[in-house]
């Protein structure tokens, strides 16, 4: 893949659009925030090699939110966007990215 990406800047814990920001891995590799000069934002892999290079930021954050509110509805309902970082940061220690993105391997909290 061609597209430039550039590291996206920490936000803090609120306001951080990247809301998986480390707690997205690639194998044994914590993906990396990134944003294309298109503006779309990605979680890239820091490995140049391989073929989850980068993972469109939007959609993966769509399902791993959508498999929060399935778990815990009665939270979900309260949790506002700001706040859905601090959510999934207290719930999952990590989430490995498989060979595909419905191929998603969730680390939960004790
Ligand atoms: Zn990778």
């Amino acid at each position: 893949m061609d597209t430039m990406v550039n590291p996206a800047r920490p936000g803090t814990t609120e306001t951080d659009l990247y809301i998986l920001r480390g707690l997205l891995r690639c194998a044994d590799r914590q993906m990396i925030p990134a944003w294309a000069d298109d503006g779309i934002r990605y979680y890239a892999c820091p490995d140049t090699q391989c073929d989850r290079r980068l993972i469109n930021a939007e959609e993966i954050e769509q399902l791993i939110w959508q498999r929060y509110v399935h778990l815990n509805a009665d939270a979900a309902d309260i949790v506002s966007r700001d706040q859905r970082r601090s959510a999934l940061l207290a719930v999952l220690a990590r989430i490995t990215v498989g060979s595909s993105l419905v191929d998603l391997d969730y680390d939960w909290r004790d």
